[in-house]
């Protein structure tokens, strides 16, 4: 068993210990030390990093005979070593962790839920409780409750217990060890068996703050920040509010409501055009109809548009189509690198326009295909729209 020193003192940096054991751990290696302030990945909690001498430590497992083991970038040959931890790291753990201890129980004195469980994750961290549907109010009434509780600085202790002796805190939940029990105490708030890495004063966590809650499981999901983690989100929002506001031009407090109303502005602004576009191309239709050309039993109009949505074109051609039988019509598109190809006929006519379609596009270098009425495709050859265009009217006409 190595001797936990970050129990002793969450606070301790650097240390001396010595190797008991060298090892390969998938396909790292790693060793064992006689004593350690490196956290091992436990309780929600990640592990530290750090170095032992110059090698860097990237992961800390404890295993089951709680051995903790320090997973390193390159090995080391000596039996002796010093042990530095990166404490930015730890600390922000610490902050959190004892965050969430404060949380969970204003979770429980607010509104009687239940913490479940908690993950302390890379950029904010989460506890479970056992009650869905939290509205905006309780939340906020827990998240002052956990505040306050952190302003008034309040110390936190920890002891090391005997099981018949746990009557004596009113722990929030059961530990899941039987012997070495530890109990984390908030001043006259909370006490949970816990073995884990804390501040020793609530003040040190600075700022608790909720960031977004949901349904889970049956339950909620608490997303939440604090201390440094909790300046930098505010920052960054704040970065961000002050970004939207130079953009729009209004203040802060004024920026839901001149959102909405650009919102309901597009809103009419979109169907208004779109009103105007089905107009105009009605227009359009109707001057394309001198365009059409008669060949014997069979209407065609042959026309190449640039840069046209193949939308409005099709929209185009069922004008064009309600006021004239027997028609078809042989649409090109020309765009800066691509040229598509859209032919539509009459319900009357006999030809597959499809087929046609699939003939006429290899002559774009394009693929193309469709129904007997309708059909599209396109190609790369842009510069050989107009003969494939007359190809498809030769193929008809023959
Ligand atoms: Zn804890």
């Amino acid at each position: 068993m190595t001797t936990k020193l970050f129990h002793e003192d969450p606070y301790l940096q650097a240390f001396s210990s010595t190797i008991t054991e060298h090892m390969q751990v998938s396909g790292k290696p790693a060793v064992i030390l006689d004593q350690t302030a490196f956290y091992p990945t436990s309780g929600g909690q990640p592990h530290d990093t750090g170095r032992l001498n110059d090698v860097a430590v990237v992961d800390v497992i404890e295993d089951e005979s709680h051995r903790i083991v320090h997973l390193l970038k390159e090995p080391i040959d000596l039996d002796r070593v010093e042990g530095q931890i990166n404490w930015q790291r730890r600390f922000d753990h610490m902050q959190q962790h004892t965050g969430q201890h404060i949380l969970s129980q204003a979770f429980i004195r607010t509104c009687e839920a239940e913490t479940i469980s908690f993950h302390l994750g890379e950029e904010s961290s989460t506890i479970d409780v056992d009650k869905s549907s939290l509205n905006f109010e309780t939340v906020t009434a827990v998240e002052k409750l956990a505040n306050r509780i952190i302003f008034e600085n309040r110390q936190v202790r920890t002891h090391f217990i005997r099981p018949d002796e746990l009557h004596r805190f009113a722990v929030r939940k059961l530990p899941s060890v039987e012997e070495n029990i530890r109990i984390i105490e908030v001043k006259d708030f909370d006490y949970s068996p816990c073995g884990g890495t804390h501040c020793s004063c609530t003040g040190e966590i600075g700022i608790l703050k909720i960031r977004r809650f949901e349904n889970y499981k049956g339950g909620s999901r608490i997303h939440f920040v604090c201390g440094w983690r909790a300046l930098r989100d505010y920052q960054h929002n704040t970065e961000i509010l002050k970004q939207l506001s130079e953009i729009m031009s209004s203040s802060v407090s004024d920026l839901p409501k001149n959102v909405r109303k650009i919102q309901d502005d597009t809103k009419y602004l979109h169907s208004e055009n779109n009103n105007l576009k089905k107009k105009l191309l009605q227009y359009e239709a109707q001057a394309l109809v001198s365009e059409i050309e008669k060949r014997g039993h069979v209407n065609i109009l042959k026309k190449t548009f640039k840069d046209r949505h193949p939308k409005d074109l099709k929209l185009l051609a069922s004008k064009v189509l309600k006021s004239n039988l027997n028609t078809v019509i042989l649409f090109g598109v020309e765009e800066e690198k691509k040229a598509s190809l859209l032919f539509v006929c009459s319900e009357e006519l006999t030809f597959n326009m499809g087929d046609l379609m699939k003939t006429v596009c290899a002559k774009i270098d394009g693929r193309g295909g469709g129904q007997p009425h309708l059909a599209q495709g396109g190609g790369s050859r842009v510069e050989k729209l107009e003969e494939a265009l007359q190809c498809a009217e030769d193929v008809i006409l023959r």
